[in-house]
């Protein structure tokens, strides 16, 4: 049998979800040399959901007994010249996400991949949420740029912002268990 288009791009999407963690990894280290603690809160919570949507497609292929090729890993800034400006590029960021999860939806369209569409629904979705989250903190630093102190309600705001472990993902227990 040739081998799918859709495996291929899959494997794609661990890297690129990856290099999403990546990216936000980097902006709270940013946040915390900027000593805004609660902003780089807000990332390090984001890096940890970006893991873990690298590992919903790790645990697709690894279920559907596709093999995986981790890719080295890239992004293409490590410094921003404002809060503002970091979170216009996670806006960015997001935008190009989904744009890959749209194609994703395309070629298993193409190749009917019914079995990879469950997931890959759950994706547009979550980018929905993804692009809005993002958009939303960066127009409010474009507000707050306008009235001093606001900068620092926002970082509070942020900083309240906390992570729990979706139960149908597992990243410790082992191969496959996506669908547990
Ligand atoms: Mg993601």
């Amino acid at each position: 049998m040739k081998a799918k288009k859709i495996f291929a791009e899959m494997n794609d999407q661990v890297k690129y979800e990856l290099e999403s963690a990546y990216l936000y990894l980097q902006m709270a280290a940013y946040f915390h040399e900027q000593g805004l603690d609660g902003m780089a809160r807000w990332m390090r919570v984001q890096a940890l959901e970006e893991q873990h949507h690298a590992m919903k497609f790790f645990d697709h292929l690894v279920d559907r007994g596709q093999p995986v090729t981790l890719q080295p890993l890239a992004i293409k800034a490590t410094s921003w010249k404002s809060p503002r400006e970091a979170f216009e590029a996670a806006y960015a960021h997001e935008q190009f996400i989904s744009g890959r999860i749209h194609l994703l939806v395309e070629v298993a369209n193409t190749e009917k991949d019914h079995a990879a569409m469950p997931m890959l629904h759950w994706f547009l979705n979550e980018q929905i949420e993804e692009e809005a989250n993002t958009s939303k903190i960066a127009q409010q630093l474009r507000q707050a740029e306008k009235a001093g102190g606001a900068l620092f309600m926002i970082d509070r705001e942020l900083g309240t912002r906390s992570f729990t472990i979706p139960p149908e993902v597992t990243i410790v227990a082992g191969a496959g268990g996506a669908g547990a």
